[in-house]
């Protein structure tokens, strides 16, 4: 007989999985599949999820059905569906919206130096959960019942906010090294503390990572920076060392001591711009890279410690180590632009003249403008507010100043007095980057009221050509 807690906690997980048990695609799928003759379980994310009160859109099964089986359970009742992962017993298909996978409960053997593991299929439910890679995402819940399944714990752990795994974690991280990422993602998304056989094994296998794709590192690192809690899964990434096998840069930010103490801790720094800004893609490599170029910069002066054009030798190696993790080109050059500029405002302290607004608007790009404004005030970790303040309001008066100039371009229609083409015939120059120079230098020639006439215009390129170029 169950004692009294026994039955609050089960009734606690009625509550938690109803929503998900009554959600109509899954309670009339798991209808089809038992008139069918089949087992069909709810697992992981979902499962997990909801005990945390959380719903998802995506769902995943296990089933006793073979894919083929699936296939004509789900047939006339699916929207759309697709069998990559067929070989793999995965059957995904789509429905009013939602995305849903049935898999064919599964066993798995790991070959050395390959994430692919050998696939047979089990007719248990318990043999399938074992192969999971957190106990809780080793959940499962038979349907239409409803009947709650926990081989390994994993609903205490949840409670306790404990990441561990089912079979022995050094072996589970061999043979599936993408799992140390997952590990650090669930410390972001899930708010749960890794316990220290996880923490060994990923201190002790990092280097089996050389066996994961570069797209599924990437892919895990964007959903650990996205995440609620990124500071913390960076502190174990870099605290195991796992950083060091595929953002080595983090890693040498972890060890950089400043005897000025002005930059006291540069990876807790980074951790608090990370946090500071939203969960947008760019921003958050931005953040994550914006200060990689200090460690290789630093130098200490009669006058302090400094990291001269830290900005310009950080965007470089950000360049390279996304490239390296095959981003997109074009996530690629946001980043790095970000990266370049973080420090340009610094010097609006100092007093900018209108022209030096608009050179800063041209560099940046005025759609990049807003992105560099909230990592520029993300920046800005000192625990003096007072400073964050001046910062702020600095950075409110610049953003008003090039609203203001922009307004004024706009509404006199201002463009360079001769064109593109005109530039390339005069000079008898192909297109190119010297072209986008030259109208710009025309642009600004223009708003200073230094040039109104074409002729104006032609005779200020030659004498540009002339000195830049070296002939007329
Ligand atoms: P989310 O969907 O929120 O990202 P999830 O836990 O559902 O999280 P999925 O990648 O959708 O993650 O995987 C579904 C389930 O499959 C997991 O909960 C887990 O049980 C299992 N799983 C996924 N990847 C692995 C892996 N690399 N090793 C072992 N089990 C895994
Ligand atoms: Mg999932």
């Amino acid at each position: 007989m169950k004692n009294h807690k026994q039955k609050n906690s089960d009734g606690q997980i009625q509550n938690s999985t109803e929503k998900l048990i009554n959600h109509p695609i899954i309670k009339n799928l798991a209808v089809l599949f038992s008139q069918a003759g089949f087992e069909l379980y709810l697992v992981g994310g979902s499962v997990r999820d909801s005990l945390l009160g959380r719903l998802h859109d995506d769902f995943d099964f296990a089933t006793s059905a073979t894919p083929e089986e699936t296939l004509s359970v789900i047939r006339g009742f699916a929207d759309n569906i697709w069998q990559v992962g067929i070989a793999f017993g995965t059957i995904g298909f789509s429905k009013a919206g939602s995305t849903l996978e049935v898999t064919t409960f599964r066993e798995e053997k790991y070959i050395k130096d390959s994430r692919r593991p050998n696939v047979t299929f089990t007719p248990k439910i318990e043999t399938d959960l074992s192969r999971r890679d957190f106990t809780i995402n080793a959940m499962a819940i038979k349907l239409p019942e409803g009947i709650f399944i926990d081989p390994f714990g994993g609903l205490s752990d949840l409670a306790a906010g404990r990441l561990a795994t089912p079979i022995d974690a050094a072996e589970s991280f061999d043979d599936d090294p993408l799992r140390m990422l997952r590990a650090l993602r669930f410390i972001g998304t899930l708010n749960v503390e890794p316990d220290k056989a996880v923490i060994d094994a990923i201190v002790a296998s990092g280097d089996r990572l050389k066996i994961v794709s570069k797209e599924r590192i990437r892919d895990e690192l964007m959903k650990l920076l996205l995440s609620d809690q990124p500071g913390p899964a960076i502190l174990a990434m870099v605290s195991t060392g796992l950083a060091s096998y595929f953002l080595p840069e983090i890693e040498e930010m972890g060890a950089l001591s400043d005897p000025s103490h002005m930059h006291k801790d540069l990876l807790k720094h980074t951790i608090q711009v990370l946090m500071n800004v939203p969960p947008d893609p760019t921003l958050r490599l931005a953040a994550l890279l914006h200060d990689i170029g200090k460690p290789r910069t630093k130098t200490v002066e009669a006058d302090g410690v400094h990291f001269f054009h830290h900005e310009v030798v950080g965007s470089r190696m950000a360049k390279r180590r996304l490239k390296e993790l095959k981003f997109p080109t074009k996530t690629i050059e946001e980043v790095v632009e970000l990266i370049e500029f973080h420090m340009r405002f610094h010097t609006y302290r100092l007093g900018w003249t209108d022209k030096a607004v608009r050179k800063y608007v041209r560099e940046v790009g005025p759609e990049r403008l807003p992105q560099l404004g909230t990592l520029v005030r993300a920046d800005c970790t000192t625990q003096n507010p007072y400073l964050c303040e001046k910062y702020g309001r600095l950075l409110d008066e610049l953003e008003a100043r090039v609203a203001v100039l922009e307004a004024e371009e706009e509404s006199a229609g201002i463009r360079p007095t001769i064109d593109g083409d005109e530039v390339m015939t005069f000079l008898n120059i192909k297109p190119g980057p010297t072209v986008g120079k030259i109208l710009n230098m025309l642009l600004e020639a223009r708003l200073e009221g230094k040039v109104t006439t074409k002729k104006e215009a032609f005779a200020l390129t030659r004498e540009w050509a002339k000195e830049n170029l070296g002939f007329v």
